[in-house]
Formats: C-alpha cells, sequence, structure tokens
C-alpha cells in the first residue's frame, strides 16, 4: 500500500509495475542480468525500510534467478510475488516457477504459452490466508453470495475461457518441449554468428515464449526481414524506467545500464510451437545474411 516500496525489473510488460501503483505503493526499478531478468548484484542497492516485496519477472520464458532472490528477500524479510505470465512450465533447479515465491501470477492472455480466447489468468500460493483474500477480490469480496466481508472487484474467469483452457491445459508441455526444440534449431543455425543469442541459466529450464536476439543494426535488419515476409517484434523498445508515464522519476540511461542497452538491440524472432523447420531454416538463413550485410565490425558483447 501506500508509502510501500516494491522492486521490479527494468524490463518487462507494463502490467508488472500496474500492480503496484494500482495498491498506491511506490516501484523502485531494478536493472537486469545477462537472462533478461532481475539482476540480483542490483537488489540489495535498492532495499530500503520501506520496501516490502521483490517481483521478478521469468520475463521471455526464462526463470529470474530464484535461489538469490528468496536468500535476499529472507535476509531483507520482504515478500516475492513472481511474474510468470510468459513462464508456465519452466523451471529453476528443478523447481518450477510459481512455486518459489510467497504468490505467483499466471496470465492467459491468448499471445501466451497457455492462452485463453481472450483474456484470463490465475494466481499460485501456498499461503491459505493469500488464497482466501485473492478469491474474495477477484469475486466482489464474497466466497459465498452475499458475504462481502470487504469489496473486491469482478475478475473472474469466465466460463467459456476457463473450458478452452482445460481442453489446451494437457497440452502445455508438449508445446513448450517445440519451443525449446525450435529454439534450439535457432541456436544451431546461426552458430558462429556474432549474434547475441538467449543465454540460459545452467540450472534452468526456458520456455521461449519469446527467442530474443541482440544485434546492433536492429532497425535495418528488423526492416529488411520484413521485407521478406519474417515478422519480428521487440519486447520491449522502452524500458519501464523510459516511458512517458513514469517520467516524473526522471531516470537517466545511466541508473540502468543493461536494460538501456538491451532495448537498443533486442528483436524477437518468431516463435510458436507450429514453426516448422523449413520456416527456422528460412528466418535464420535471412537473418544471417542481412546481418553479414550490415556493418558486423560494430560487434556485440
Ligand atoms: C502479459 C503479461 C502480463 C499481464 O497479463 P494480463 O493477462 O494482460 O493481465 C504481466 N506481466 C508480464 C510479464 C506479461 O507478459
Amino acid at each position: 500500500g501506500k508509502g510501500d516500496e516494491v522492486l521490479v525489473p527494468a524490463i518487462s510488460w507494463i502490467a508488472t509495475s500496474e500492480a503496484v501503483s494500482s495498491v498506491g505503493a511506490t516501484t523502485v526499478f531494478v536493472d537486469l542480468d545477462e537472462y533478461y531478468t532481475l539482476d540480483p548484484k542490483a537488489i540489495e542497492a535498492k532495499i530500503t525500510p520501506k520496501t516490502k516485496v521483490i517481483i521478478p519477472v521469468h520475463l521471455y520464458g526464462q526463470p529470474a534467478d530464484m535461489p538469490a532472490i528468496m536468500a535476499i528477500a529472507k535476509a531483507h524479510n520482504l515478500l516475492v510475488l513472481e511474474d510468470c505470465a510468459q513462464a508456465h512450465g519452466a523451471t529453476i533447479e528443478g523447481k518450477k516457477v510459481g512455486t518459489w515465491g510467497n504468490a505467483a501470477s499466471f496470465s492467459f492472455y491468448p499471445g501466451k504459452n497457455l492462452g485463453a480466447y481472450g483474456d484470463a489468468g490465475a494466481m499460485l500460493t501456498n499461503d491459505a490466508e493469500v488464497a482466501e483474500k485473492v478469491r474474495r477480490i477477484s469475486n466482489h469480496g464474497q466466497l459465498k453470495k452475499h458475504d462481502h466481508l470487504i469489496e473486491g472487484r469482478n475478475s473472474r474467469m469466465d466460463t467459456l475461457q476457463a473450458a478452452v483452457l482445460s481442453v489446451k491445459l494437457p497440452y502445455l508441455d508438449e508445446w513448450s518441449k517445440l519451443r525449446v526444440k525450435h529454439a534450439n534449431s535457432y541456436n544451431q543455425l546461426m552458430q558462429g554468428s556474432h549474434i547475441k543469442k538467449p543465454q540460459v541459466r545452467a540450472n534452468a529450464t526456458h520456455v521461449y515464449h519469446l527467442y530474443v536476439v541482440r544485434i546492433p543494426q536492429r532497425e535495418s535488419v528488423k526492416k529488411q526481414l520484413t521485407a521478406q515476409g519474417i515478422q519480428t517484434s521487440i519486447h520491449y523498445p522502452t524500458a519501464l524506467p523510459f516511458l512517458p508515464c513514469y517520467a516524473s522519476m526522471k531516470h537517466q540511461p545511466a541508473d540502468f545500464p543493461s536494460a538501456y542497452k538491451f532495448q537498443q538491440e533486442i528483436l524477437s524472432l518468431p516463435i510458436f510451437p507450429e514453426l516448422t523447420d523449413e520456416q527456422i531454416q528460412f528466418v535464420s538463413e535471412a537473418f544471417i545474411k542481412i546481418n553479414t550485410h550490415e556493418d558486423s565490425s560494430q560487434k556485440i558483447n
């Protein structure tokens, strides 16, 4: 609530920091590590007596460094809320995302690894009190008809979305495996190029909601790929601290050197379970060809 500070990674979808503002708390942004998730080394400097919660985001489908983050949270008596919107089923040290912190949120927006036909989401927690409160809030403050202990809102998952998700859920693991297979194919086909491929933590599984590379001449490469019928995207072109809605925080690029660098270089290549080997080959070849033509003296590191 008001007066509390919540640590949020400098690159995420805006929903992560919106959640903080929606309860009147203050977002404090933290820079990223080379895996595009909260940098544990940057967290401690941001902790003040007002800090209450850390929100790691398992961005692009790869778990944040949960062992390190949980240790910091424990040492400073902080709660951990995992944003699992992009990482359904990803693991670190064999333990699934969403089971590390005090609570976790999942999105079933149609474009996510498990998507409904409209909007839907879920929360996980092993805290019975939190579970009850979440249930109440999601259904206008009632658990049973007319027992409005508190005011809530309408965050019920509608029946049609639930039905779609029930049918799709059994396929999730298989779809994740295909995403990993496709990412490995991209990695192999782009071996030896100076393109910065996604790095995977030694103790983690990545579920590749997105396959994000880094290249120096991003805008030009993106344009040339589009001309060949290959759609790419940028997740996200502006890191959260530099968005107009947070201008009052007056952040400078030097406050988040990694996030600032990443926002200029990241490019998401097509990835989804149904991609074919031919399509991956087509994209990789086009991508490498364009990049060799670009000024490759501007090396990425
Ligand atoms: C999609 C997404 C959300 C928000 O999910 P909604 O279902 O739109 O509320 C939150 N965080 C991240 C990282 C996301 O990608």
